[in-house]
């Protein structure tokens, strides 16, 4: 029996989930929604989003403060 799992709400990475998402520090707009309003990053237990492409994210949002496209912290 093949066990189909149906639109259950399952935490899945978002990154690994669409092959075509790719993580760029450019990419302001996506890397938006991985930090919260505060500038801080999600936590991978919020965004769901796996070790290696939290990782990823974590760079790609570092790099991008670095060079003043994200907040460090809105305060
Ligand atoms: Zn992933």
């Amino acid at each position: 029996m093949v066990n189909k799992r149906r639109r259950r709400k399952r935490r899945v990475c978002s990154f690994c989930a669409d092959k075509n998402a790719k993580i760029d520090y450019k990419n302001t707009g996506k890397l938006s929604k991985y930090i919260t309003e505060r500038g801080k990053i999600l936590p991978r237990r919020i965004s769901g989003t796996c070790a290696k492409h939290q990782r990823e994210l974590t760079t790609a949002i570092k790099r991008a403060r670095n060079i003043a496209l994200l907040p460090y912290t809105i305060d």
